[in-house]
């Protein structure tokens, strides 16, 4: 077992050589080998089949429902999808129906397993042990077990999405890459929480931050797309989906960001109130007699736009009804831009500037109008929005005047493929030291 004080120090010292590694490896060749994405929920299992020698996906599925009675197998992109009505009472089973269907021999994608040389699993929470993705021994295994308490949705459903493929595919090399792993380079000031210290000491009560892989992906394609390196850039990324957090980077370092202890922290989200005055929750007990369980399903299940406009958790839903005149859907819309300006008008300070602002994720990609919501007004800081890029679609791009200070840019987020990056790297590292 690894002490918490050596976790730490390993943390810090693999935060530092893996963001150094991570910067010296963008955009280099990668090992042209086909890697298996998994991202096991507690009820689902999301795969992605990725081809690294082009960085493309050969094909992807969802079996969801995993444990009920209905669970059923979705395979293959776009037209070629197919719903396929299959028992799945555990993660084992659906592991093993994803690698029946993509071997099949009339609807399969390859000839056999021999063809995938590396697994990556997503896991949300890697606590203060991994500050970069981690080759998944019996150890590592230990040690997400130990963040479960953290993550008890997440994590416990992860490991079984592993285990099922250790069972299955004994021979091949798997990665554990964590939501966690990229803010581990947070200074004390910024994850620290003004509790009493021993809160930290004996329980690691602290900020952790989620979303990394994806806000280190939308950096490192920000980087590229404004033809800088990484290492010179002060960037804002906000990842703006049914879950919200915006993190501050420094020079490719993670310096702050709003989920914290756990993924309620923050923006206000979908379903997820964000930051709110901690008395809230001691008044809700000990006013309307509430338990914790019933504070922690309002907070997290009944908040957010869903609770403000009493309609819908779907942005989509609640612009529609802005715009036949609902007041509550109106109020939801305008909390939301005004909460995501707040945070980066901070990390603005907090970072000592900024050039460019990133977003992702449903909301990020595809919300023109609560993108120029967000940015409104702030021309007297030099920002300023091109009504005409901001309101296309779909691809990388810069969204603001030329004359604008500070760049905004969209980005779709692929964090399934960062998955898979650090999969066939850690794979190319251990086959190399094979040799
Ligand atoms: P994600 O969690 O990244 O899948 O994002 C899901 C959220 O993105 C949905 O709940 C919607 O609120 C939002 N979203 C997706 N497409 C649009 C769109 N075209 N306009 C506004 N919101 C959208």
């Amino acid at each position: 077992m690894v002490s918490q004080q050596n976790a730490q120090t390993n943390a810090a010292d693999s935060a530092l050589a893996a963001a150094s590694c991570q910067q010296e490896n963008a955009g280099e060749e990668v090992c042209p080998i086909k890697v298996l994405v998994i991202n096991s929920g507690s009820s689902s299992l999301k795969y992605q089949l990725v081809d690294m020698a082009t960085e493309t996906v050969i094909t992807k599925g969802i079996c969801e429902r995993v444990g009920a009675d209905d669970s059923f197998h979705k395979h293959g992109i776009d037209a070629d999808e197919r719903v396929i009505s299959v028992y799945l009472p555990n993660h084992y089973e659906a592991v093993k129906a994803v690698l029946e269907v993509l071997t099949d021999a009339q609807i399969g994608d390859i000839e056999s397993l021999e063809e995938i040389a590396a697994i990556g699993h997503r896991v949300v929470h890697g606590g203060e042990y991994f500050s970069a993705s981690a080759l998944i021994t019996d150890e590592v295994l230990q040690l997400i077990q130990r963040c479960s308490p953290l993550a008890p949705l997440h994590n416990p459903a992860a490991l079984a999405g592993i285990r099922a493929c250790r069972e299955l595919m004994p021979d091949k090399l798997q990665v554990a890459a964590f939501d966690t792993a990229f803010h581990q380079t947070m200074p004390a000031k910024a994850y620290m929480y003004p509790l009493p210290y021993e809160l930290f000491v004996r329980h690691r009560i602290r900020r952790y931050g989620f979303h990394g892989t994806s806000h280190r992906y939308i950096a490192e394609r920000a980087a590229a797309l404004l033809q800088k390196p990484l290492i010179d850039l002060k960037l804002i990324t906000c990842h703006l989906g049914n879950g919200c957090s915006v993190a501050a980077i420094d020079h490719g370092f993670s310096v702050d960001t709003s989920m914290g202890f756990t993924p309620l922290e923050g923006l206000m989200m979908g379903t997820r109130c964000g930051s709110i005055d901690p008395a809230i929750v001691t008044y809700l007990v000990e006013e309307l007699d509430m338990s914790a369980q019933e504070v922690s399903d309002l907070m997290n299940k009944q908040s957010g736009l869903l609770g403000i406009s009493g309609l819908s958790n779907d942005l989509r839903d609640i612009r529609a009804a802005t715009e036949a005149g609902n007041e509550r859907a109106a109020l939801a819309y305008e909390m939301y831009s005004h909460s995501v300006k707040k945070y980066i008008g901070s990390y603005v300070f907090a970072l000592g500037g900024v050039d460019a602002v990133v977003l992702t994720a449903g909301v990020g990609e595809n919300c023109d109008r609560m993108r120029r919501m967000i940015f409104q007004g702030l021309e007297s800081l030099g920002i300023f929005v091109d009504q005409k890029l901001n309101s296309e679609r779909g691809f990388e791009r810069v969204i603001s005047e030329e004359r604008s200070q500070v760049k905004i840019i969209v980005i779709p987020t692929n964090e399934e493929l960062m998955i898979a990056r650090d999969t066939a790297y850690i794979y190319a590292q251990v086959s190399a030291e094979v040799c």
